[in-house]
């Protein structure tokens, strides 16, 4: 694929439409996007075209079987107009551990990248400047195939989207530890990106906040002892001084930011531990005051803090975070390092042109 990827323009842009001192999270689809169908047994050249509905049969096989997969990331402005994507190697790595899976075909990296880096060079003035604003990328797979009968599809179209975005600032959670539902079990799903985990999620999280909460930590399937994710983000805890998260299992979603802060923690100076953590052992931490923060990390809010957990219906708060905060000072490291502020030590910036 070293031929430039064809473009079809739209006949006006919609950029002026956009209210940028109001953007929120998903509110608005930038002008292109990028469409590659798989069939006969690979991949055709990726073309980006207008964005637009497109239509589908209604025995489109994704819809009925679940053969779905997704990815998020962000592409950065810096104050000099350079333009980044956060991690997308890692990305497109990630995405290929959820297709297999999902016994659905790999997108070569060359794929994922070229594509991705024509569609942001295109949108280019999508992409918002003003503070903690990004460019949110949202890369998908689908079985396209129509069919009623039960397989593993023969045709999928691989899709990218983009959507300017705000900081998301989540006001601090009130986390519900739930013992009764589970997210994914080992052996199951939950390391891939695959559309079904969310939806199985909705219905837990739902009762919780009917309960007044507005997350769950997901704890492990097999005797609900363990804690998992918190919602739909990686969890991670300063316990007795250290950074402390659950270890990756099957059940666990593979996140690029807890693997950022992870990597960050040393030049944070704070030890890390990547582990079991149990109930238990988080309810003696809040008991006695040696757990000091608690927070989830994902690429849409990198941070956000937890300001009380229930157990049982036993409810604890956590003290706020202020600036001196690990998940603050990893917040703003993050961040810094994403706009060039400081240096990229790690080569996690993707610059185009
Ligand atoms: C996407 C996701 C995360 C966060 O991953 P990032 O790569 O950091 O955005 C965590 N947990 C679940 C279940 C997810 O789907």
């Amino acid at each position: 694929m070293t031929a430039p990827i064809q473009i079809e323009r739209v006949k006006k842009s919609r950029l002026s439409t956009v209210d940028f001192s109001n953007l929120g999270f998903g509110n608005y689809i930038s002008d292109h996007m990028v469409v590659a169908i798989y069939k006969n047994g690979e991949w055709q050249e990726p073309k980006i075209v207008p964005y637009a509905d497109m239509t589908m049969s209604p025995a489109m096989l994704a819809l009925h079987y679940g053969q779905s997969v997704f990815e998020g990331l962000k592409a950065f402005k810096n104050s000099e107009g350079r333009v980044s994507i956060f991690r997308p190697q890692r990305h497109a790595k990630r995405l290929n551990k959820s297709l297999e899976r999902m016994c659905m075909p790999a997108v070569s990296e060359e794929l994922f990248i070229n594509s991705l880096s024509a569609l942001i060079e295109l949108d280019e003035a999508w992409i918002p400047t003003s503070e903690g604003s990004s460019l949110y990328i949202r890369p998908f797979v689908f079985a396209s195939e129509s069919k009623l009968g039960v397989k593993i599809a023969d045709e999928y179209r691989f899709m990218i989207l983009t959507s300017p975005v705000a900081p998301y600032f989540s006001k601090p959670v009130r986390i519900k530890v739930d013992q009764e539902y589970v997210r994914a079990a080992e052996g199951g799903t939950g390391f891939a990106k695959c559309a079904g985990n969310y939806g199985g999620a909705f219905y837990p999280t739902l009762l919780a906040q009917k309960q007044g909460f507005d997350q769950v930590f997901w704890t492990d399937a097999k005797e609900h002892k363990y804690i998992d994710e918190s919602g739909a983000m990686n969890v991670m805890f300063v316990l007795n001084g250290k950074l402390v998260t659950p270890q990756l299992t099957s059940s666990l979603l593979d996140g690029v930011t807890r693997n950022s802060i992870l990597t960050l923690s040393a030049s944070l100076n704070i030890e890390k531990e990547e582990r079991k953590i149990s109930i238990a052992e988080i309810e003696e931490g809040l008991k006695n005051g040696t757990l000091s923060e608690a927070f989830g990390v994902g690429t849409a809010a990198v941070v956000s803090p937890i300001a009380s957990i229930s157990i049982e219906g036993r409810n604890y708060q956590l003290p706020v975070a202020g600036p001196e905060s690990f998940q603050l000072r990893a917040k703003k490291k993050l961040i810094n390092i994403r706009l060039g502020i400081e240096p990229d030590t790690h080569n996690w910036n993707h610059y185009i042109k």
